[in-house]
């Protein structure tokens, strides 16, 4: 899936731009954010004006693309895209801001990894729709405010918590993405399988969304490498047969756990016997970068039942063992 296609877009890319759900009403799940959310739209659109801006957190893959993309369409303007580590001079940000047309979304991905002085210049942007231009170094610079035009910005990143307070504040509605019920995802690969033109049985399609950890983009995936597997050693249906037998190919295991998930667990309980044991640690046995351990597996680790997370670092619960087919220490079970 990273071969990149000739226009620069790689697989992976088409197909997600191929599925998203392009409006409020096609958006399945996330009840509560998307009934909240056509609220301050329609009240918007009602008042004339831009609205608030808008925080969207939560884990990867999760929807907050989409629902940016959706925003803007819903909103009839344009979106504008980047991400919080390509803005790294607090000119990069200006110079974006000063292009934007009035009413545009601006959508900022991973936007707690901006730069200090970049996050600054957003602050002003974001209040009073001003930036101010440096002009000249040394001494003799100058500030020169400029005015743009009203606009809404859309921040996404993993976590809430890790933005700075007063950029946080700014924002008029944040939303938490929570993980999906296996039923919502159900509905997600029947959509995606019925745009692919793939046929899938009740039980095939459960399958594949019970075994996507609660995410909309890992059960886009599966679907399209079950569906790999249907045609090449099936009739092309996917059934639960094969579904299951496609799945434990790729390593997906019965709860959606992945091949991180399971080496942060087996970390966990091999190596440091359950531990506690801090995440940077942790992020060093299994060989990966400590955010990304903290970010994409253990939210769902510990939704899942699997991980504690205490003051004096991480725990394994008996679940995590049980699932490892392995017997706790007594203190534990305990
Ligand atoms: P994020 O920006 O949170 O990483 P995306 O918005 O890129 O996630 O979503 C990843 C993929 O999952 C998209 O291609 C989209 O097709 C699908 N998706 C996400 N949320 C939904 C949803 N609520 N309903 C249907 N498909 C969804």
């Amino acid at each position: 899936s990273r071969l990149v296609r000739p226009d620069g877009v790689s697989e992976e890319q088409a197909y997600e731009a191929a599925l998203r759900p392009r409006s409020l009403d096609e958006l399945i799940g996330q009840e509560r954010v998307r009934e909240q959310l056509a609220l301050v739209l329609t009240a918007a659109r009602g008042r004339g004006r831009t609205p608030d801006h808008v925080l969207l957190s939560g884990p990867p893959g999760l929807g907050k693309t989409t629902l940016a993309m959706i925003i803007a369409a819903e909103l009839g303007t344009s979106l504008r895209l980047t991400s919080g580590p390509a803005i790294q001079h607090a000119g990069d940000l200006a110079a974006i801001l000063s292009g934007i047309n009035e009413g545009d979304v601006l959508f900022v991905d991973e936007i707690h990894r901006m730069s200090r002085p970049a996050e600054e210049l957003l602050y002003m942007a974001m209040e009073d729709f001003r930036v101010d231009v440096i002009v000249g170094k040394g001494p003799g610079a100058t500030a020169i405010p400029l005015q743009i035009p009203q606009f809404t910005l859309v921040g996404a990143t993993t976590r809430a918590g890790l933005l700075p307070g007063p950029l946080r504040d700014r924002f008029g509605f944040t939303a938490q993405l929570e993980y999906y019920e296996a039923a919502e995802l159900h509905r997600i690969v029947d959509r995606s399988a019925a745009l692919l033109g793939v046929h899938t049985t009740p039980k095939g399609g459960l399958e594949i969304a019970s075994r996507s950890r609660g995410t909309p983009r890992i059960a886009n995936r599966l679907l399209r490498r079950v569906r790999d597997y249907a045609e090449v050693r099936g009739s092309g249906v996917v059934d639960l047969d094969i579904a299951h037998r496609a799945l434990d190919l790729y390593e997906v295991d019965r709860l959606g756990l992945d091949r991180l998930d399971r080496a942060v667990l087996d970390a966990l309980c091999r190596s440091f016997a359950g531990g506690p044991v801090g995440v940077s640690t942790l992020a060093v046995a299994v060989g990966e970068e400590r955010e990304t351990v903290e970010e994409v597996a253990e939210p769902f680790l510990v939704r899942q039942g699997f991980l504690a997370r205490t003051p004096r670092g991480r725990v394994a619960t008996p679940t995590a063992w049980e699932h490892l087919g392995l017997r706790p220490p007594k203190a534990v079970t305990d």
